[in-house]
């Protein structure tokens, strides 16, 4: 499509998107009066007007019905998180079994990785991406250790070629294949958090599956916003964060994906608790433990059903739209926002420089700009006129314009904002 750089052209774009209305179903801090333009998504989602009710619900039941609420409330909490199996099993590509949703991403990924790394003297290598983020590298190094080996020699990071910012897919399965036997497990985040890089989880699940490998992802910049097969692509397990794409509230609860053919593999080791233990026995507190089938098999304590809440009606919400149309969106809005990048690029003396792939099936709702000649009292402008972005230093910006609540008109006035800064003196 041939975009402009008016008003009037994003308004029309507006006029034509069937997820338009979405806009005001959720909550946007204000500036000045006016809602502000949030890029900020791919780090905490914004509220969804309808998230309080679910919350209040529980509030409500919990006074008038106390302990009985386990049982006897609207939606009882003692199986709570059985309500995500569906929606959420749909939005990363799994069977509802394979699905759970408890604790928070790195504590789940510690959890995953006592079933799903279990070294030996010979198998014990771990591959992951360089730059991973921070909570992954320093779960891998307290991980290695606790096993006994050595990090520097146990964790392998693929690495950019000079030059480069993205990580070749080649590169990665030449790593994997290059130190094969010895490889035991590859956790890489799905898609990258610095770069917005999408990786093709299917082919390197694939190649570590060929070395004999377990092949697990974080998926906390994937989940909600890229297509996800994982039951098809044969992923061990996966975890994410819900409070990113997904809308759930800060610091919220995690979603888990574990693989069909492992649910009634009894070697693995799981740590366990009871709300892992088969639903019709959890109540007669007999000392053996007997897994529920599937993902819930991996739960282990009581329900925090008051963060569970926001989560539901957030996953309640992408399944009345379903992944195909958000994604639908997020590309035409992701190159609008590349056309207007370029526009000003044009405009101005400052150079950019958006290092996220140009290529679609390498990109999602996320563009990371190099802002070259300009420093941190542009991030300064831009926050104070109501754009909210992420600023990295020496300066560069994250701009992830969400499909749910980011509009067309909203890329156009950002563009404007932007070269208006560039320009103040
Ligand atoms: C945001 C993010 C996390 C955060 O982990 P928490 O345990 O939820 O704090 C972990 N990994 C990646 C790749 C992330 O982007």
């Amino acid at each position: 499509m041939d975009f402009q750089n008016t008003r009037e052209f994003a308004q029309q774009l507006d006029a034509q998107d069937k997820l338009h209305h979405y806009k005001n179903e959720f909550i946007f801090p204000q500036v000045n009066g006016r809602k502000v333009i949030y890029f900020t998504g791919n780090s905490l989602g914004l509220q969804p007007k309808r998230t309080k009710a679910y919350i209040d619900e529980v509030m409500d039941d919990w006074a008038k019905l106390a302990v009985e609420g386990h049982f006897y409330a609207e939606k009882p909490w003692w199986d709570y998180h059985e309500r995500f199996a569906e929606p959420l099993s749909k939005i990363v590509g799994a069977l509802p079994s394979e699905v759970t949703v408890m604790n928070t991403l790195t504590v789940n990924l510690h959890l995953l990785m006592v079933s799903f790394y279990r070294p030996t003297e010979k198998k014990y290598k771990i591959l992951c991406e360089s730059k991973a983020f921070p909570s992954d590298q320093y779960m891998f190094e307290s991980q290695v250790k606790f096993h006994g080996f050595n990090p520097d020699d146990a964790i392998v990071e693929i690495h950019r070629r000079e030059g480069e910012h993205n990580i070749r897919l080649e590169d990665i399965l030449a790593k994997i294949e290059e130190i094969g036997e010895e490889l035991a497990l590859v956790l890489i985040g799905g898609v990258n958090y610095y770069t917005g890089q999408v990786f093709d989880i299917k082919k390197i699940t694939e190649a570590g599956h060929k070395v004999g490998a377990y092949v697990g992802w974080d998926l906390a910049h994937a989940a909600g916003n890229i297509k996800l097969d994982l039951h098809d692509w044969e992923v061990d397990f996966a975890a994410w964060c819900s409070y990113k794409y997904m809308n759930s509230g800060p610091g919220n609860a995690s979603g888990c994906f574990i693989h069909e053919i492992h649910h009634d593999n009894y070697e693995l080791n799981r740590f366990s608790g009871w709300w892992g233990q088969n639903k019709e026995r959890r109540f007669l507190m007999e000392p053996k433990f007997s897994p529920e089938k599937g993902a819930n098999g991996w739960q282990i304590s009581n329900l925090p059903v008051l963060t569970l809440a926001p989560y539901l009606a957030s996953v309640e919400m992408f399944d009345e739209v379903g992944m195909n149309a958000l994604i639908e969106k997020r590309n035409q809005i992701t190159a609008y926002l590349e056309f207007i990048l370029h526009e000003i690029d044009k405009e101005v003396e400052s150079t950019f420089e958006i290092i996220t792939p140009k290529n679609q099936e390498e990109r999602a709702s996320q563009l990371s700009v190099f802002l070259h000649g300009e420093g941190r009292e542009l991030f300064d402008y831009l926050m104070k006129n109501g754009v909210i972005t992420d600023w990295r230093e020496p300066n560069v910006i994250r701009l992830a314009p969400v499909p749910f609540y980011c509009s067309f008109e909203d890329m156009y006035e950002f563009g404007q904002i932007l070269k208006a800064g560039i320009q103040a003196p």
